[in-house]
């Protein structure tokens, strides 16, 4: 088994991504496999080395320990361009100029029924699909995936989930992954990726048999899965595990700097104390 922790340098670790990466390193070590660190640092605006330096330092104090050197996804560009390169040659990329107040109006004009929620905010409702795609993948510009015709191309749909919510054989609809996700965005303008291309492509190249994470990304798998398929990637096995929350039940957010690690660190709590409060 391979399993991974990869978090983006946007913040500090909080309770939360300790259980997460702690999770992760047992359910490897308990069947004799490997850990990996990947750092996801896609987003230039947001990411900073000094995040990026504390949580190494935090995942290390937490007695974890994974093979060298990690895989920056700030490295890995040339890998991505080629996955959206395959992508664009079977049709199923097109550009978009939209934003998000485009994309409101547009998906509350009243032929489109009631907008949708997707895993990525509202689902697109196709504007710029009709229009003429250029000769050769533009840079620069948002590309979305044309799931339609993407699931044209796609037998397999599904994949095997272990964490405790959807334990089992979790198949995925086709209708619904049009209507309720739809034509997601693979390259974010000026970035030249997305979260979705990126941990699929990094997943694949990592050989990850094992997705642990938490289980508000169980919704964006089907996104994955569909990327697996059409780019001749394995599916691995996902564990979407419990989320840790507050005393109030409100979710661990990073930017909930008073449930940093380093405080508790900084406190004289120890690994083990960390351990207890997630419930490992
Ligand atoms: N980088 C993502 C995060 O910090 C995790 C992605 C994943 O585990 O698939 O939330």
């Amino acid at each position: 088994m391979i399993t991974r922790f990869a978090p983006s340098p946007t913040g500090p670790l909080h309770l939360g991504h300790a259980y997460s990466a702690l999770l992760a390193h047992d359910m490897a070590r308990a069947a004799g496999g490997r850990f990996l660190l990947r750092i996801e640092d896609i987003d230039r605006s947001r990411a900073r080395p000094e995040w990026e330096a504390l949580i190494l330092e935090d995942l290390h104090w937490l007695g974890l320990s994974w093979p060298e050197p990690v895989m920056r996804q700030s490295d890995r560009q040339a890998a991505y361009d080629a996955a959206l390169a395959t992508l664009w040659a079977q049709g199923l990329l097109y550009p978009c100029n939209c934003n998000r107040r485009d994309i409101a109006a547009a998906a509350s004009a009243p032929q489109e029924g009631a907008p949708v929620q997707g895993p990525d905010g509202l689902v697109y409702p196709g504007t710029c699909r009709a229009l003429p795609r250029p000769g050769t993948m533009p840079e620069g510009v948002a590309l979305r995936l044309d799931m339609a015709k993407a699931l044209g191309k796609v037998d397999r749909l599904g994949f095997r989930e272990t964490g405790a919510r959807h334990r089992g054989a979790v198949p995925l609809d086709r209708d619904q992954l049009i209507a309720g996700v739809g034509d997601v965005v693979l390259a974010r303008r000026g970035m030249g990726t997305s979260y979705h291309l990126s941990v699929v492509v990094d997943d694949g190249a990592q050989e990850i048999t094992c997705v642990v994470r938490g289980e508000d990304l169980f919704e964006a798998t089907a996104i994955h899965v569909v990327l697996q398929t059409l780019l001749g990637l394995p599916t691995p096995v996902y564990h979407h595990h419990r989320l840790i929350r507050d005393e109030q039940g409100k979710r661990l957010a990073k930017r909930d700097d008073a449930r940093a690690l380093r405080l508790y660190r900084e406190a004289g709590k120890t690994p083990a104390d960390i351990r207890a409060m997630v419930g490992l």
